[in-house]
């Protein structure tokens, strides 16, 4: 039996007068969403997504029904925002940790699309399991920015995948054990982009009450300059599955498979059913916390657009931004008006 415990955190920051950003904790299904368009859309987006993967999942609670869910989530966006004039072009990331039980035992799934982030401190060592669908992110992966370029790209904080925006949207996907001690932490962009990883490391190291961790993280980026809606939400694995070491050999407790021990997701492209594909074709010496085939290292080509021909249903952005009614870095991306530059940004 998994036992968690979770406290979050969100604030409008110290610049928009908005907060688009929404935290969601329930008993196995925890979210964090950050929205964006004009008007309400940024709020409506977000709280749309979550009250889709709420019901989606508890109508399926599984790695699969959660996949699923984030489908049904993008497609609930979608429609809304086809539906609704002022609320056109909408868009949020959404990033999604759920409890689920398997035949192998309990798994915590997590599911990403977009630049909300995922972290897990494992062992005292925190590792970004997420993969910011940004230009700047996919950029370093080509190899065309280095680490220190990409920080301060100037099109950094444009999303190559979000959520409202096609009918098909590629979900990123890990299945991890969750093990007693463990901490992860679900975030926005308006945290991780103010204050650095040894800091966020630090706080979660140090603070014992997930609430309180989450507050504090909150603060900090604030306190930091908070340009941006800022969120975190903190879950603690208080009684975990017992590791895997007596049921296939491949737990050794000594890192993950990724340079910073961080497991690679099952599945960067995950259509309806690849999560239970990758679950059960396990291989025969899984990397700890994590069972699945790898990823396709580095090159990742299929991974969202370059930002040089942005999605087609960019459009509604592209429109709402024109009139100035929209100031997500999405819109003012495709709208030719640069993305909005965060003062001293990390
Ligand atoms: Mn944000």
């Amino acid at each position: 039996m998994t036992v968690l415990r979770s406290g979050s955190a969100s604030d409008v920051g110290r610049v928009r007068s908005v907060n688009e950003d929404l935290a969601f904790e329930s008993g196995s299904l925890f979210a964090v969403a950050d929205g964006m368009g004009g008007h309400a859309g940024g709020e409506v987006a977000a709280r749309t997504a979550i009250d889709s993967l709420r019901s989606g999942f508890e109508h399926a609670p599984s790695v699969e029904g959660l996949v699923e869910a984030v489908h049904g989530a993008n497609d609930a966006v979608l429609e809304r925002g086809r539906a609704e004039p002022a609320l056109r072009g909408m868009g949020t990331t959404l990033t999604a940790a759920a409890l689920v039980g398997t035949d192998d035992g309990d798994r915590l799934v997590l599911a990403n699309v977009g630049d909300s982030r995922g972290y897990r401190l494992h062992e005292g060592r925190l590792s970004q399991l997420t993969v910011d669908h940004s230009v700047a992110e996919e950029l370093l992966a080509r190899g065309e920015l280095t680490e220190r370029e990409a920080a301060v790209h100037p099109h950094r904080h444009i999303l190559t995948r979000a959520l409202g925006v096609d009918s098909d949207v590629e979900v990123d996907t890990w299945e991890l054990v969750p093990e007693e001690g463990d901490r992860y932490l679900l975030c926005s962009d308006g945290l991780s982009n103010e204050i650095s990883r040894d800091t966020i490391a630090e706080v979660l190291t140090s603070t014992p009450d997930p609430k309180d961790a989450a507050e504090t993280l909150v603060r900090m980026a604030n306190d930091h300059g908070g340009n941006d809606n800022v969120t975190a939400l903190v879950l603690d694995v208080l009684v975990g599955e017992p590791s895997a070491d007596g049921e296939d050999g491949g737990k050794d407790a000594k890192g993950g498979p990724g340079e910073d021990g961080a497991p690679e997701p099952v599945t960067a492209a995950a259509p309806a059913g690849a999560a239970a594909t990758a679950r059960t074709a396990a291989p025969a010496r899984p990397p700890p916390s994590w069972r699945g085939p790898t990823r396709p290292p580095p090159q990742r080509p299929r991974r969202g657009r370059p930002y040089t021909s942005p999605p087609r249903s960019a459009a509604g952005h592209l429109a709402a931004s024109r009139f100035g009614c929209c100031s997500s870095w999405y819109c003012s991306a495709v709208s030719g008006t640069g993305p909005i530059r965060r003062s001293g940004g990390t």
